[in-house]
């Protein structure tokens, strides 16, 4: 079974012209996907990001199970359960110190909205006129239509421009021109009030896998407070141990003023999403005053089945070994990429803990460039889903990936040069 040119289905980034037929997957399991025909894909790439110690994870699996056939949805405005509040609590627990508040919604987009409707609240609650948002150069922070004006524009943005919002945009702190990133932050704080700075820690993910210093972090959140602006980290993919850390902020000693969450909140079973704010925040929209209500809901916030699944989540975190899982991984990373730091067709090798990325040298680079779906379809060729960024490749698998298994994205990425080679007309 293919879902191909019959299919009323209109997938995500996808150009329907350029590939007209799904890969249709029926099954998954740790770090592997299994086609209708039964082909199997090892998953180089959680997924999308989201699936963080495996797919279809037993304690998690049965934490859904139990969870739906007690309570499945119920309104979120006036009530509350159990797996909702447990869940709040275990991530202010893990959190950076000082979050403590947590509202929930449905997407890394969604948890981005409401950061940035969260920032504009507490100064207009507060009485203060704070309304520029300050952005980081190549910066993702989803596809709704404030992640997008917050987010890099492109080619993806240009027919949607007219809807977007202006942000003050500031250089990306590329090794050796930090300083010019911390001082044109500086420089929009004092030209007028900022009432957010809005950045990925430590690394950029949609933007290309861009790397920057923890000392960067620290800088920008320094000149942030002296000037009384927000910070708000999204951490929708550098969260629940990518980077090393259960989050990058912890990396850096950071502590945000508004923590998105999403993608590995739930283990990548199901969407869910977390906005982590500090007391003065949820404070300044506490009142008697009903035109202070934080003005936000989804249909599904908190659903208990999604909130039961990253309870689970938090277990298996607690329960597992996971962080030794992903410091085997980083290794296994650093010793398989060593070989491309001295191949000349592939540049600007870098790793940060369970994230590995390198580019290929071609002659055309960018978003567009066709060698990001030809290489694609090599490495799917080879029973390997990557899903390069342009150019870049990228290794984000799932935390279970054992080293055999790392073996066979790595040859596959290790081949990929001579196979476009072969391929071109
Ligand atoms: C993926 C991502 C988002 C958007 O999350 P969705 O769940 O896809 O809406 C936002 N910010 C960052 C940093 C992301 O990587």
């Amino acid at each position: 079974m293919t879902t191909g040119t019959g299919s009323p289905v209109w997938h995500p980034f996808t150009q329907h012209g350029l590939q007209p037929e799904m890969l249709p997957i029926a099954s998954a399991e740790g770090a592997w996907l299994v086609m209708s025909d039964g082909r199997r894909i090892l998953d180089g790439i959680a997924s999308w990001w989201v699936v963080t110690h495996g797919h279809c994870h037993p304690r998690i699996v049965r934490a859904i199970e139990d969870q739906a056939r007690r309570l499945d949805q119920v309104i979120f405005a006036g009530f509350t359960h159990e797996p909702a509040e447990t869940l709040a609590r275990g991530l202010i627990d893990v959190a950076p110190a000082g979050l403590a508040h947590v509202f929930f919604s449905d997407s890394g987009s969604t948890s981005v909205e409401v950061a940035l409707k969260m920032a504009l609240g507490y100064w207009r609650n507060i009485g203060e006129q704070r309304q520029r948002i300050v952005a980081l150069e190549h910066g993702y922070h989803g596809d709704t239509v404030g992640g997008m004006s917050v987010g890099a524009r492109g080619v993806f943005s240009a027919a949607y421009e007219p809807l977007l919002f202006d942000v003050v945009r500031i250089p990306f702190p590329a090794a050796g021109r930090e300083q010019a990133t911390i001082d044109a932050f500086d420089a929009a704080c004092a030209a007028a009030p900022v009432a957010a700075l809005i950045l990925e820690p430590l690394i950029l993910g949609a933007g290309g896998m861009l790397i920057y210093e923890t000392s960067v972090l620290r800088e920008l959140k320094r000149v942030a407070a002296a000037h009384g602006a927000l910070l708000i980290a999204d951490e929708v993919m550098t969260g629940w141990g990518r980077t090393g850390k259960l989050f990058a902020c912890d990396k850096a000693g950071v502590s945000p003023d508004i923590l998105c969450l999403a993608k590995g909140i739930t283990g990548g079973s199901l969407p869910l999403a977390a906005t982590l704010c500090t007391s003065p925040i949820f404070e300044a929209h506490r009142s008697t005053d009903r035109a202070k209500t934080f003005f936000h809901s989804s249909s599904y916030t908190a659903n208990p089945i999604a909130c039961a699944a990253a309870v689970a989540n938090l277990e298996v975190w607690w329960s597992e070994p996971v962080a030794e899982r992903i410091a085997m991984l980083a290794a296994a990373h650093t010793e398989r990429l060593a070989p491309f730091r001295a191949d000349a067709r592939f540049a600007n090798v870098r790793q940060l803990g369970a994230i590995a990325a390198l580019d290929l040298e071609v002659p055309e680079t960018g978003y567009l460039a066709s060698v990001g779906p030809r290489l694609m379809q090599l490495f799917i060729d080879r029973g390997v889903l990557l899903r390069p960024l342009g150019n870049t490749i990228y290794v984000m698998p799932p935390y279970c990936i054992t080293p055999a298994e790392l073996d066979l994205v790595y040859s596959a990425i290790a081949a990929a040069p001579d196979a476009l080679a072969r391929e071109a007309p």
